[in-house]
């Protein structure tokens, strides 16, 4: 492990600071809340956070961020992860934070001016509209949404799902065809800036996800495009970069994910281990008097630790040579991290017993939750050929 900079310990240490004095107890005084309810609370907080100079920790300098690297900016993620509350109020929250990147990328100014920088300042939230209930998710290029040109404007129509964080943003990013006849099955498709309040952008419910339908950030949402008008001047990019793009948020919205997890892990284990001290099974016997509970300690600590060590290294490679040059690692940590999160999360919930399916601690959330983590971004399965497809190659066999 390489030791950090005296620039990142600091920033560490007043975003610790930060969760103990303002984001746990926020957290436990509203646990189960609406999210219209939240609002108001997370707003102020979120002020506090921009006084503290810590707001969009993920960006650059230039564009009002930590300039951290990606390494470095894992480590904040892993602190932000410990709260389900955190990214949000640090404005550092998946879809938003690839969507800022992508535009600072890719933005026009026009667009920029439009939809980055009331993003960057927290004014308002996006979302981004890939997958379709009617095709695999985990192979988009086949995709029904189309994004005709007529006059100056394109038209799109299509059925998307599983957009996060539809209910109340003001844009979508959306995945959409517009080159249908390019030999590549990845240079079919655009990325399209369609603000929710445009005619034919229908927002049809917010899916009930493992029991909770969730509200505004929180949402999953199916979207009906019809006849939905926006400029062409809404176009990302170049027509038929939409994959690409796609692609370029991937890698660094990975290790932001990965080491989230690895922040609820560090929590969920300080949990089991804090409840196994004081939980007494006999007279004068608490539960890490029992051997399985000292393997699940033992086992989760070693498997928390290896998670962070391959996850930080997968961000140096990224830093260093790009997101292309470090896919494979990328794939590796993607199927790894989030079985590790799921094991550490049930071995904290059945330490805690029924305690543990309640709500009175953030166990039973991030269950519900974080089972999401093997699917989105890619399933298990398909990281896992990638990684084998790789190799095999040294070993004469295509996959
Ligand atoms: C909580 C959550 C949030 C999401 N947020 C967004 C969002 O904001 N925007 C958006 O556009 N999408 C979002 N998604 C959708 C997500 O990207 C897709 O669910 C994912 O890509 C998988 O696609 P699918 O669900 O259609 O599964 P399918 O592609 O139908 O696959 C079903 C299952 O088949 C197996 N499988 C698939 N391919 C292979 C293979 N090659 N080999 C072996 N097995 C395979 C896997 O087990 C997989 O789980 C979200 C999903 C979830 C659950």
């Amino acid at each position: 492990m390489t030791t950090m900079t005296d620039t990142l310990h600091d920033i560490l240490g007043r975003i610790q600071g930060f969760m103990d004095d303002e984001v746990y107890p926020l957290e436990e005084s509203t646990r189960g809340q609406d999210w219209a309810d939240l609002v108001p609370l997370l707003e102020e907080k979120r002020e506090r956070v921009k006084a503290l100079g810590l707001w969009t920790p993920h960006l650059s300098e230039a564009w009002g961020g930590l300039g951290l690297t990606l390494a470095d900016f894992g480590r904040v993620s892993e602190q932000l992860g410990r709260s389900p509350l955190a990214h949000y109020i640090f404005n550092a929250q998946a879809p938003d934070v690839g969507n800022m990147e992508i535009l600072i990328e890719h933005g026009s100014p026009a667009q920029q001016e439009r939809f980055l920088w009331p993003l960057l300042r927290g004014e308002i939230r996006s979302c981004f509209s890939m997958t379709e209930p009617e095709h695999a998710g985990s192979n988009p290029v086949v995709m029904s949404t189309t994004a005709v040109k007529d006059g100056s404007d394109y038209v799109l129509n299509g059925h998307k799902w599983f957009t996060t964080a539809a209910d109340g943003a003001a844009f979508a990013v959306v995945m959409a065809v517009t080159n249908p006849e390019a030999e590549s099955p990845y240079a079919r498709a655009s990325q399209i800036l369609v603000p929710t309040d445009t005619r034919g952008f229908r927002l049809v419910r917010n899916i009930s996800v493992m029991g909770e339908e969730g509200g505004g950030w929180a949402s999953h949402a199916e979207v009906v495009y019809e006849d939905c008008r926006v400029p062409q001047a809404n176009l990302l990019g170049r027509e038929g970069a939409g994959f690409a793009i796609a692609q370029e948020r991937l890698g660094p919205g990975r290790i932001h994910h990965c080491m989230r997890w690895i922040g609820i892990c560090e929590r969920a284990f300080e949990m089991m281990c804090a409840y196994a001290a004081h939980r007494e099974v006999a007279p004068g016997k608490p539960l890490a008097t029992r051997q399985t509970i000292q393997n699940w300690i033992a086992e989760s600590r070693a498997e928390i630790d290896a998670a962070r060590l391959l996850v930080l290294d997968t961000a140096r490679q990224i830093d260093d040579a790009g997101a292309y040059a470090s896919r494979i690692s990328v794939s590796v940590i993607k199927f790894f991290v989030a079985g590790i999160l799921q094991q550490v999360l049930d071995r904290a919930i059945q330490t805690h017993g029924a305690l543990g399916m309640t709500d009175d601690t953030p166990l039973a959330y991030w269950f519900r939750h974080e089972r999401a983590a093997r699917i989105y971004d890619g399933p298990d399965e398909v990281h896992k050929a990638r990684v084998a497809r790789q190799v095999m190659k040294a070993y004469g066999v295509k996959l």
